[in-house]
């Protein structure tokens, strides 16, 4: 027998080896094996099993790791498809497949020593020590030894002496840590669904009875509050009902404590017995392992979880959720740069499973391929529980700065007003604003001096409680310094706006409202966010004042406004969907308020509030922003109309960059006559010229078909030999372009 292996090893790739007799009938595709390799040993994974190799003078592999091939027939499948459309190499792919804590050689299990009772066993001459513990025991049948030394505050001595009486066995046992082990949480019951959400839950559920192989991709169009998630509830309970399983992706931020419970409380005990599984950036690599291998190993069947959760091991499955699809960080930007939704929609049509892909604010990608046909499209467009919508009011700060003589004020006199107004009958108020830090920089009036990042081309953003200028892209930081550095001048000027500035003015403005700040200085820890959330729940806080961290996925009955603050801050980004981000933005943040009996009001505050992005917003109306962004996309044939690639080059020597882009621009136009109809663009400095110390220049590609595209550019890629110390990458349907 002779097996193919990708190395962990970025070398691109693979290599075949014999295997020993005594070791063919553990081997299977996707296990993972030890290899010599040089003279070391290295681990890999199998992806496939051979008759003969081209090779000569074989090794044989040293061991086969655990009883089951961590990879599914299914998962290797899909690795293959990533590694070739997304231009990867297939190990960078199997590794960001499979976690880091299953890829090991040592079993992730945790070991434990438990102390067992051992049953019928007469409890001879006892201390009264020795009684106490083991009636300690006897009440619990079996413990993990850590608890009951602790609990019954035994000694291990005394433990050893009961069990040399055969009263108890101490052994290991493999202790399974469950991140969610302390948590109450109570079971909840299938809501009536309304008329809109029977339609499409019946819609779905027929497409999971289906056999044929018809297309089984839903783009779930639900204004916020439509009940989407009970829709998938009721839908996962469908799948289950047919013996498959199901897995639900929820962008990371909004993989809150109160979203997981959510899924926890319906499908924990009951009915099914089914064991929710939870995968995200948060777990210890210990709690990852043991969660991912309960899903490998059948006993989970719903996964609930961010980006990665798409590779989840559920076998057989039925059913896959991607909820907010339209979020940019289900894409991952290093290789293999995958999008999780796009991997979903591919799996589910290799696994013969169901997507349905859920959204307030569908991605302009997804609606269009629902209007094509590509998808099915479902509509909820009212709320559940018969909220209205919560009322718009866009505020134009040009004329609230004429007003204000002291030049442009941070919040307008509608939203005083409005704060006021919920200050004193016991409301909630929720404030976005999406930029951290207190002023976003440092001036120099009299010479122009801007304090910027030596690695970066940005402005550094001053933090005034740690009082240092900070990058917000490679986290550089340093003094703030009391004069300008290049005219001296004394009277240097911090300008623009962060939240921590805003917690600041608010705090004067509203001196007896308790004020929370959440963003990514202030919650530096998940249990940091967790108390936050949980004291603006019991009341205990006034206002929240945060980054599009509070944008998702959470829902409190008592905010009954929500402020934005510069809504036009996402419009200046040089990004071709900077229109799409910030009418997704407003909306969702929106959302946020009017969840509970009294009638929500968002109040937002803008430099360009007629911007269609703003105005469509104000009035809920999403269609209508798609036609208008849609125009605009078509007149310059960016995605959806065409599929576009980008190819970045980055090194720390400007001249090699460009010389090394304008060359490989040239490669393209030698080779321009294999793939036909393509648009080329650049090479162009990237509108973030300098990062983390490298300059980087792009070169876009816009076409019809995307896999032809792919391939070819990565055949040409490969090929290419840039200047020294200049890299180039591939983003195939990029999402970042700065
Ligand atoms: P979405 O996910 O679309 O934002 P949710 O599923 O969170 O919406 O539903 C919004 C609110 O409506 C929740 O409080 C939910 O419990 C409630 N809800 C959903 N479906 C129903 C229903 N059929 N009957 C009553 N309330 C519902
Ligand atoms: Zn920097």
């Amino acid at each position: 027998m002779i097996v193919r292996v990708t190395l962990d090893l970025a070398v691109r790739k693979e290599f075949d080896y014999l295997v020993p007799i005594e070791l063919e009938h553990r081997i299977e595709a996707g296990c993972r094996v030890k290899v010599p390799f040089g003279n070391r040993q290295l681990l890999g994974s199998v992806t496939a099993i051979l008759d003969k190799s081209p090779h000569a003078a074989l090794k044989p592999i040293t061991k086969v790791l655990r009883s089951q091939a961590p990879i599914t027939p299914q998962i290797l499948e899909l690795a293959r498809w990533i590694a070739d459309y997304y231009c990867a190499s297939l190990d960078a792919t199997l590794k960001t497949v499979l976690p880091e804590a299953v890829r090991k050689e040592e079993e992730g299990w945790k070991q434990q020593l438990h102390a067992r009772l051992v049953p019928g066993a007469a409890n001879a001459n006892l201390t009264k020590r020795q009684a106490e513990v083991l009636a300690f025991l006897t009440a619990a049948g079996e413990l993990p030894v850590q608890r009951l030394l602790e609990q019954a505050n035994a000694t291990m001595g005394i433990l050893r002496r009961l069990e040399e009486k055969n009263l108890l066995t101490i052994a290991p046992q493999i202790s399974e840590r469950d991140p969610y082990a302390n948590e109450v949480i109570l079971p909840t019951a299938q809501l009536g669904l309304n008329a809109e959400q029977t339609s499409v839950l019946a819609k779905i559920t027929e497409a999971l009875t289906d056999t044929s192989d018809r297309n089984r991709t839903f783009l779930l169009h639900g204004v916020t509050g439509s009940g989407k998630t009970e829709v998938y509830l009721q839908a996962l309970d469908f799948t289950l009902s047919q013996g498959k399983g199901g897995i639900v992706l929820v962008p990371e931020i909004a993989l809150t404590p109160q979203t997981v419970e959510r899924f926890k409380a319906r499908f924990s005990g009951g009915k099914h017995q089914t064991l929710v599984a939870v995968l995200h950036s948060h777990l210890s690599a210990g709690e990852r392992h043991d969660e991912w291998q309960k899903i490998r190993q059948g006993r989970a069947r719903i996964v609930i979880g961010a980006r990665s959760a798409v590779f989840a091991p559920v076998h057989p499955l039925g059913l896959i959720v991607v909820d907010e699809e339209h979020e940019h960080s289900y894409k991952q930007e290093e290789t293999p740069r995958y999008n999780a939704r796009d991997v979903a929609v591919k799996r589910a049509q290799l696994e013969g499973a169901t997507v349905v892909l859920g959204s307030a604010t569908p991605s302009l990608e997804s609606y269009f391929n629902a209007r094509n046909g590509k998808y099915f499209l479902l509509e909820m467009p009212t709320r559940a529980d018969d909220k209205k919508m919560p009322l718009i009011r866009v505020v134009d700060m040009r004329q609230e700065a004429r007003k204000d003589k002291q030049g442009t004020p941070v919040f307008s006199r509608f939203l005083i007003d409005g704060i006021n107004r919920r200050m004193d009958r016991s409301e909630q108020v929720i404030l976005f604003l999406n930029r951290r830090g207190y002023a976003s920089s440092l001036q120099c009036p009299k010479c122009g001096y801007v304090a910027g990042c030596p690695n970066c081309s940005i402005s550094l953003t001053y933090h005034r409680r740690i009082q240092k200028l900070c990058c917000h892209i490679c986290g550089h930081n340093a003094n703030a310094p009391s004069e300008c550095p290049e005219c001296k001048n004394p009277a240097i000027r911090f300008s623009g706006l962060g939240t921590e500035k805003v917690e600041e003015l608010l705090a004067k403005l509203f001196p007896k409202a308790r004020i929370a700040r959440m963003d990514s200085d202030t919650l530096k820890r998940k249990e940091d966010y967790r108390r936050v959330l949980g004291d603006f729940k019991t009341g205990k806080i006034d206002i929240i004042i945060g980054t599009q961290m509070i944008a998702k996925g959470l829902h409190f009955p008592n905010v009954t406004l929500v402020g934005i603050i510069h809504a036009d801050l996402s419009l200046h980004i040089p990004d071709f969907r900077a229109g799409e981000r910030t009418f997704q933005l407003l909306t969702q943040v929106a959302g946020r308020a009017g969840r509970g009996d009294v009638e929500g009001e968002v109040i937002v505050q803008a430099f360009t509030p007629f911007h269609p992005a703003i105005q469509y917003a104000r009035r809920h109306d999403f269609e209508g922003f798609y036609e208008q962004e849609i125009g605009f996309r078509k007149e310059l044939k960016y995605p959806p109309i065409s599929r576009a690639a980008m190819l970045t080059l980055r090194g720390r020597n400007e001249d090699k960059v460009t010389l090394s882009a304008d060359y490989l621009r040239k490669e393209l136009d030698k080779k321009i006559s294999e793939i036909g109809d393509i648009i080329i663009a650049g090479p162009a400095p990237a509108p973030l010229l300098k990062a983390e110390s490298f300059y980087r220049y792009q070169i876009m590609l816009r076409g019809a078909n995307m896999s032809r595209l792919s391939r070819w550019l990565a055949k040409i890629v490969a090929d290419f030999i840039p200047a020294e110390d200049v890299r180039v990458t591939v983003d195939i349907d990029p999402m970042n372009l700065v």
